[in-house]
Formats: C-alpha cells, structure tokens, sequence
C-alpha cells in the first residue's frame, strides 16, 4: 500500500517509491481503522457511574447533573483525550464526538476539545451540543397529568450566536477536525431552535447530528409538540438529508423507516448503551432491508460504559438475533460495513476502505493474537473474538499515532494523572446527584409505568 498526503494512493505488489518511510507489516492484518459515529467526551471521566437507571432516570444522575454540567475548558481536554487515547488504542481512528461544554466557557471548552482531538492524532467530526428546554420540558408529563413550567435555558440567539463562530473558527481549517451542530435531541430543543439549527447547518454547509427517539416517552413528546411523528417533522423542515445523521433511532414505527429510507440521511445504532439504559433494540435488520444507512457508535463513557468499538460491534452483531428471522441477522462482515461505510458517511470522509483515494486510516493487528482459524473468516474473528487486543500499529491521514498499541503522541502517564484528580472532584459530587434523583424518582416511576403501557413502536415480529 502506498500513502501520500494521507491518503491510499495505490494498492498492490512492487511499490517502492524513493524516500518513502516503510512500515513493515508483515505478521499484521490491515483493516481500515474503526469508525465510532456517536459518542460524548465530556462523559470519558464517567466510566461505571450508573447501574439498572432507565434512560430518564439516568439522565439524572449522569447527564444534565453530571460531568457536562460542571467540565471546565481544561477538564473538557482532559475528557477527550482519555476517550481519544482509549479509541485510537482499541483500532478506532475516527469519531463523531457530541460533546456538553457548559455555555459560560463555550468558545473556550469548544476549543480545548478539538485541540485534545488534535493532539492526540484522531480524526473527529465535533457536533457542539446544546439545547433550550429543560429537562422536564422534554418529558410527556400530560401523560400522569402533571404541569411543570415552560423554563427555557437559552434563547435560539443566545445558543445560536455561540455555535456560529464555532463553525468559523473550525470549518476547514485543521485536515482531521470537522465542526458540526448537535441539538442534543429532538425532546431537549424547541420547535424554533431544532428549525434554526437546520437552516444555520444547510446555509453553513456544515453537517448536523442528533438523538432520534432514543426512549418510548419521546413518541408521546413528539404528539404533542409536532402533531405526529418526529421523522414526519424532520421531513418537513428539510432535515432528512445527506450531511444529517441521528443517534438511535429506536421508537420507529413502519411509516418513519419508509421515511428514512427514502431520504438521504444515516441512523446510528448505539447497542451496547441502548441495552443498558433499556431503552429498546433499534430496527436495524427492518431499517437495512429498507436501504436506511446505518453507522454503529458506543455512546458516551456514562451509558456504555467502554469506547471499544469492537465491543459495539459484537453487540451490533448479536442484539436482533433473539428477536429477528434469521434471515435478517446482520453477518459480522455487515456489521463491519456497517462500521466502515455507515461511519463514513455519518461523518462525511472519504474513510472505512482500502483503495486508492481514501484516507489512509488503519488498523494491523497483530496476526498470531488474533483467534484466526481459516483467513476466510476473518470477519468472524474480528467481530466475536478479538476486542481489540491485537491492534498493535494505527495510522491516522497516514500518520503512525499507535505503536507497540499505545497512543505516541501523548503523554498518556500525565492525562492519567490529569484524568484520575479530575475523577476525585466530579465523583465527589454523586452523593449530591443522587440526592436530586431521589427527589424526581418517584414521578418518574409513574411516568415509566404510563409509558410502558403505551401500544407504540415498530411490530418486530416481522423483522
Ligand atoms: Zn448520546
């Protein structure tokens, strides 16, 4: 394989060319590095936090009262790089990275994240998030007959006005970091802020990621704010395109896939954190058949809890199996494409493939690691066998960034040190946190209840 500029320029035997430096691979297989289309830096630090909390629950304890809420720019470096380290380490060499940076210190947190990204030699397309609802304005609470307030957290400007010089300030300017708007999720923002994010993306030419029905109490949320269906909403305001893509997408039900399918946009499967949260198994193999592209991600360190992407892809592979006809299984090999393309074209790069003209993005792992059988099935030892134990070399636009499998670019000693007095302070503050979903635990139990009795979703009978 020759590299030139960071990208694959030709493949095949006899290729030397003068001066070029020449990475041995021999007892190694090269793959293209793995593409995690959906997770959160902020949560990196959060690893183990929670256990059997439902997805609001969790919200709770983890998400708005977590690490999000209180990173400052310096700690939001911190986060993305013991997330980048652990990715680029495991054979992960691009992300879609969603990362919480609190609004007081947005420039400056935005910032530190791309420079940890930078640093640390990944490839990461950065969808900044925000939202202007609170965390009950994005509950169905009508559902138990209860009021609360209509509290915005910002308005369409404020949030707006700080994402715009984001996208100035990084679109195009560093060959592996791309700006992207990220409305948390379809629940957490007004319909005025979810229209204005969509006419700021098409008018920027810059791509848009969201959460799609990631929980059942979305679908009545969805009823009372767009009159129906969220996808059908989407639709309208011109947000199924090409440079969209939408983390999750569980709740469907059959009119939203035809919908999705015949758009442009790509969904991206979260299993492992969907199964944790017991939010529900998305439609994938329905999804597929339909010709929905799909990208796999781990979600963020608070949800999964790992950032190994060959974990998710075991995940990927085995979640529809009780559920599905066989027929609809998605095979290792899908899954890796999967993988590949669909997180190429969640993140919109020319990345997932070893031929000419793509990016030279790769994993070689050590082949007397892997639990190989007959080569043939090297898709299968992969996806059910490997977890990232072989992967020895990574490249990244062509550059070694893992040797030896440890990240060479950094000082991995110094963030863990970074890491683990940053881990003290924000654990520090669980009891706190707890405190506070005690408190909202029991209407959020009768929600649950209300919600669970709701006759919504896709019939998975039929795969
Ligand atoms: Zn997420």
């Amino acid at each position: 394989m020759l590299i030139e500029e960071g990208a694959i320029a030709r493949v095949g035997p006899s290729l030397a060319a003068d001066g070029a430096e020449v990475i041995d691979a021999s007892g190694h297989l090269v793959m293209p590095g793995l593409v995690n289309a959906h997770t959160h830096s902020n949560q990196s630090i959060e690893k183990g936090l929670c256990d059997a909390l439902p997805l609001d629950a969790w919200m709770v304890v983890a998400s708005y009262g977590g690490a999000g809420a209180t990173l400052g720019p310096g700690d939001l470096y911190v986060s993305t790089m013991v997330g980048a380290i652990e990715m680029l380490e495991s054979g992960t060499t691009s992300v879609l990275d969603c990362p919480r940076c609190d609004q007081r210190w947005f420039d400056e947190g935005m910032d530190r994240v791309m420079a940890a990204y930078a640093d640390s030699g990944m490839r990461a397309n950065v969808a900044a998030q925000y939202s202007d609802l609170d965390f009950f304005g994005s509950l169905p609470l009508a559902l138990i007959g209860e009021v609360r307030p209509d509290r915005r957290t910002g308005t369409v400007d404020e949030l707006l006005g700080r994402i715009g010089p984001f996208l100035e300030r990084w679109n195009g300017k560093h060959p592996r970091l791309r700006p992207m708007l990220g409305p948390s999720s379809l629940p957490r923002c007004s319909v005025e802020l979810f229209e204005a994010s969509v006419a700021l993306a098409r008018d920027q030419g810059v791509a848009l990621h969201t959460h799609l029905l990631s929980a059942k109490s979305q679908v009545p949320i969805a009823r009372e704010r767009y009159g129906g269906s969220t996808v059908a909403f989407l639709e309208r305001i011109g947000a199924l395109e090409e440079w969209t893509s939408f983390a999750h997408a569980i709740w469907l039900d059959d009119d939203e896939i035809a919908r999705l399918a015949r758009s442009a946009t790509t969904v991206v499967h979260n299993p492992v954190s969907n199964m944790k949260l017991g939010a529900g198994i998305a439609p994938v193999p329905a999804l597929r058949a339909a010709g929905v592209p799909v990208a796999l991600g781990t979600d963020g360190a608070s949800s999964n809890d790992s950032q190994n992407m060959f974990e998710t892809l075991k995940a990927a592979a085995l979640v529809q199996r009780p559920a599905a006809p066989r027929e609809r299984w998605p095979t290792a090999l899908q899954t890796l494409r999967m993988c590949w393309d669909g997180g190429a074209r969640a993140l919109r790069q020319r990345i997932g493939r070893i031929e000419p003209g793509y990016r030279a993005d790769l994993a070689l792992l050590r082949i007397g690691d892997l639990r190989l059988a007959p080569k043939e099935q090297v898709a299968n030892q992969l996806v059910y066998a490997e977890q990232g134990r072989s992967v020895d070399i990574v490249l990244v636009d062509g550059e070694v960034v893992v040797r030896g499998g440890r990240a060479v670019r950094v000082d991995a000693a110094g963030v863990r040190r970074d890491a683990q007095r940053l881990v003290d302070r924000i654990w520090g503050t669980l009891a706190d946190r707890e405190l506070r979903s005690a408190e909202v635990a029991p209407l959020l139990e009768r929600l649950e209840a209300a919600v669970r009795a709701l006759p919504v979703g896709f019939d998975r009978s039929r795969g």
